[in-house]
Formats: structure tokens, sequence, C-alpha cells
């Protein structure tokens, strides 16, 4: 395609040059200058020269988000319309907003890009399967805003971009300041979706994970919708027999950081689909956390962090350009992201075949559930459904007490569908491959959080391993009593005593209490679900 056709639906008027550079007609009126396309290198340097970033030691671009350095999900709204009127599960996570508000919003973004003196603009795509493949446009008054969605999204070609025609747009700009009365909003930021017009406008907030999560939420709409294809949130990777194996998990629950493994190939850190024959990435980078992180401890992930790479939120050393990974001041959400091939062993195109295990992870801060258990199918659809993970509440002072969270499907907010359309698809696949499912608790033991500690990276990694290569089958397993699953009694590289939580409290009596109160809030949060399921389902509710 020639560059001076390419116009997009910011476009009101009519098509006027843009006077820099590339000569391509976005249609921004009064935009000095328009950047498309620009390689990371450029976009690390129109950062440093806007004065919006600097580079560490290592050569990664350092820079803040500003107000927000996570997402914003009360402020994560979808257009009510013919299309999602009837399809949308209306939720805390699928706000509804008025088509008239979007044609406000819209107004406003359109003007405000046509006010400013640059613009970095980029074609991309999701979905490493052709069969599914989406083209993305985005759009952005930030050029970091631009590398994160060269690390994050797939990259076309030359050749590609030739005919390059984006089906949908993403449109960030921070700098924009909602009046929201007027636009129906809650506060001065907001990311809305159309699927109608298919864009998605993010006015207020930097925070980069908005652009990723905003298509991931548009994928889990189309794949299962229109293509009877399961999206997940999950990461993959491939075992040298040819084995897939899926990691399922919250925020923090260690999808980035497990499926990071020397001896397997990654396929993905977060958003997956499993079709007929495959599992494939929708995406083309990582965005890991990097708190507390070690070179020691994730080496592939510390190694990552080199020219190229985006670090967010950071703090360095004083007086260096070293950065403190400890250094939570900002935010305890510190992040990089990179490209898949950062990794030594990632795996191109990010494509594997149907998975052999499927593993669950929970950070449980209780203490209460085993560091690896055996699921039946019954119970696996039933931890599905549920969605648990109690993380610690944060830095407050004085707040001790692990925040339970059940997010159905391990990715509620992404999610605009019902939960049962993913669970159902889940469950078919499951029984269909004889998939073997795992239960991974990444948290506490010898007691909740305060008492006990996290579990040992290596020791979780050994528990993995072991599922992996068939090393549990074989060996004895006990049941838990409340909540049902089959605890392995021994597991090479893992202490025994680990294996089962009761054993790691001092106080047994203490953990009994613990786990039949996480027994009964499983129980209540299930109560919505019960229903719509069957019995075999209902059954691997945990013992009141
Ligand atoms: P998100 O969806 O937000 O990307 P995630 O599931 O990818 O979250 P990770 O980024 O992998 O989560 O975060 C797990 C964090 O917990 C990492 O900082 C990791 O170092 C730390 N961690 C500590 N102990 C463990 C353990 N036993 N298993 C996994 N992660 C652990
Ligand atoms: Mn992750």
């Amino acid at each position: 395609m020639l560059l001076q056709q390419i116009t997009i639906a910011v476009m009101s008027t009519p098509i006027v040059s843009s006077p820099e550079k590339t000569q391509v007609n976005f249609g921004l009126r009064n935009t000095e200058s328009i950047h498309y396309q620009l390689t990371p290198e450029e976009l690390v340097q129109d950062t440093l020269r806007i004065g919006e970033g600097v580079l560490n030691d290592t050569g990664a671009l350092v820079i803040r988000t500003g107000e927000f350095t996570g997402r914003a999900p009360k402020d994560k709204f979808t257009v009510k319309d013919e299309i999602t009127t009837d399809t949308v599960h209306w939720n805390e996570f699928n706000i509804p907003i008025e088509e008239k508000y979007f044609d406000i919003i819209h107004e406003k973004v359109k003007n405000y890009l046509e006010g400013l003196d640059e613009v970095w603009i980029r074609d991309c795509y999701a979905c490493a399967d052709p069969r599914f493949r989406l083209n993305v446009r985005c759009i952005n008054e930030k050029p970091w805003n631009n590398l994160f969605a060269y690390n994050m999204f797939l990259r076309p070609t030359e050749e590609e971009l030739e005919n390059f025609e984006a089906e949908w747009q993403v449109i960030s700009v921070p700098g924009l300041r909602l009046d929201a009365k007027e636009c129906g909003v809650r506060q001065h930021n907001a990311a809305i979706v159309s699927f109608k017009r298919k864009m998605i406008l993010i006015a207020g907030s930097g925070y980069t994970g908005e652009t990723k999560k905003g298509i991931f939420t548009i994928l889990n709409y189309i794949l299962p919708q229109e293509k009877n294809v399961l999206s997940m949130h999950c990461s993959a990777n491939l075992g040298k027999d040819g084995d897939t194996a899926i990691f399922f998990g919250l925020s923090g629950t260690g999808k980035t950081t497990l499926s990071a493994d020397p001896a397997r190939k990654l396929i993905g850190d977060d958003e997956h689909a499993w079709t007929n024959d495959s599992i494939f990435n929708f995406e083309g980078g990582c965005y890991a956390k990097t708190i507390n992180l070690t070179e020691e401890k994730e080496p592939e992930i510390y190694r990552a962090i080199r020219p190229g790479a985006l670090v967010e939120n950071v703090m360095f050393y004083p007086g260096t350009n070293k950065i403190n990974f400890d250094d939570g001041s900002i935010t305890e959400n510190t992040r990089v992201s990179y490209p898949l091939n950062f990794i030594s062993n990632s795996l191109e195109p990010s494509i594997g075949g149907l998975p052999k295990n499927i593993f669950f992870l929970t950070c449980d801060a209780f203490g209460v559930l085993p560091p690896i258990s055996r699921l039946t199918a019954g119970q696996a659809m039933y931890q599905f459904i549920s969605g648990y993970t109690a993380k610690v509440a944060g830095t407050e002072a004085g707040v001790t007490e692990p925040k339970p969270t059940f997010s159905a499907c391990f990715g509620a907010p992404f999610l605009p569908l019902h939960p049962g359309k993913y669970a159902k698809m889940l469950g078919e696949k499951m029984q269909k491959h004889q998939v073997n499912v795992w239960m991974v608790n990444t948290g506490w033991t010898g007691g909740p959080y305060g008492v006990g500690s996290r579990m040992k990276l290596n020791y979780t990694r050994a528990m993995i391993t072991a599922a992996l290569e068939g090393k549990l089958a074989n060996l004895s397993f006990t049941t838990d009593p409340i909540f049902g699953m089959s605890i392995p009694t021994e597991c090479p590289g893992v202490p025994t005593e680990l294996l089962n939580p009761r054993n790691t409290w001092e106080d047994k009596a203490a953990y009994d209490e613990k786990a039949k109160y996480l027994a009964g809030l499983f129980r209540k949060n299930f109560e919505k679900y019960a229903d719509g399921v069957s019995a075999a389902i209902l059954d691997a509710a945990p013992k009141a």
C-alpha cells in the first residue's frame, strides 16, 4: 500500500499531507510530524530527545508512565450498541457506555491529536496463527507507548506492510484529560472499547498495559464468539518432545516467571488461544514484573533488560543509572516489556501443539493450598470457574490479612463474554484431549502471610518440572481432606515435608481453621454459578 493512501478513522477532514519524514498522511491536520513505523532505536532516541526517558547501565530505556502505574479497571468502558447489547456479559469489568459518549470522546481525542506537534503511528498485529491474525494500528502521543506496541505486538515484515490494512485501532493520549460529566465517564481518564467502530480510545492514562489488555479484551470476544476458538489468560511453553504446557493464573501468580524455563521453549507469557490443533500466542513480546528481580532467580528476564527493552517505573540507586529492583517506591508494579526473542529459547512463530499439561497457578497467601496437586476433571472445572488467588494486601501499614480474589477463568477483567462460555469450551477440550491438570500454589507455606513465607521459586520450578516429566505420575498421592485434590507424597528436588501444607504449619489447629475459612470463601463465591454447572463440578467444591 502506498503510504500516501493510509488514512485513519481519526480523520474527519480532507487529507492534508504531513510535512516531515515519511509524508504519511493520517489526516492529522495540524500535527507537524507524524512518525510512522519507527525502529526501536529511533523510538528510544525520540523518547530521550523529549526528555521522557533515560538509559540504564545495560542500555534499556527507562520511563515513567505518569499518574497511572497500573490498569484502571473502573475506568474501562465498552460501548453498548447493536453488537454488544446482547452478547457482552455486563458486569463490574464490562461497564457499558452509550454510543453518544463514544462519539464525544472520539471527537476530543481527534482534536487533541491534531493539536500535537508529533504523533507516533505503528502498524502491527495480534495472533501468531495466520488464520486468526488481527491487524492493529496504534496511534500514540508518546514514543515510548509506541515502543511498547513494537515490543508487545507482532511485527509485520516490510512486505506485509505494503498491503497492510488495520482492522482495529488503538489511540492512546495520556495527556488528554476528560471532563467526566460531559464524556459520561467516571473521572478524567478512561479506556473505551467500541466493537462497532473497532477502536480502543485510551485517554488520561499512560499506563502501557491498557493497550495490551485492551487488545486482549477484544480477542476474548472475537475468538470464542465469532471463530469458535478458546482464548485464555495463560502462559505457554513447549518441551523437547513437543509437549505443550499452559499456565493459567491471575496477576502475580507466576505465569511469566514460570513459563521462562531454560529447558523448554517459550511460546508466550500471558495471552493464548486453543484451536482444534494448536496453542498460539496473541502477542509478540513479554511484559514481566521486575520487583525484586535478581539474575540468579530469574536469569532470562533479567538478561532481557537490554537495548530495546522498555522498563517502567523503576528507581535507580542514587547517583547512578543502575536499577534498584527492590525499590517499589513508585509502584510495586514495576515492569519491563521486550520482544519474545529477547528470551533465549523462544519459539517462533509462537504456535505449539495441543497441551498435555495444564497448570492453574494461585498465590495463596493464606498458606492453605498444597504447593502442587492433581485435579480431577470436575475439580479442574470448579477451580477454573472459581479463579482463586489471595495476595498480600500490599504496602499499607497494619494490613496483614491476605486479600482473597475470585476471578472467573483466571481473567475476569478481560472477558467480555459470560465466564460460562469459556469454561464450557475449556471443559470440552480438556475431556477430548485427556489433559493432566495441576494446581500450583506459588504463595505461602509454613503459615499465612506474616507467619510463613513464600514458596521458594526453585521448589515451585522443581514441582512443575516433575509434573511435566511425568515424574509424579507413578508416585503415591494423598487426598486433601477439605479441597479434595491429590497431593503427591514425594517430588524430586523438593523437601517432602513441604508437599502437604498442614505439615508446614506449627499450629495445626490454626491450619484447620484457616482451611475451613478458605473453603467457605470458595463455596460462597460459587453460589452464583451453582445453577449452571454439572453435578461433577458441584461435587468438587471444598467440604464445608
Ligand atoms: P501478570 O498477569 O500480572 O503478568 P504473572 O502471572 O505473569 O502476572 P509473574 O510476573 O510471573 O506473574 O509474577 C510472579 C512474581 O512472584 C515474580 O515477581 C516472581 O519473582 C515472584 N515469585 C516468588 N516466589 C515465586 C514462586 N514460588 N513461583 C512463582 N513466582 C514467584
Ligand atoms: Mn505476566
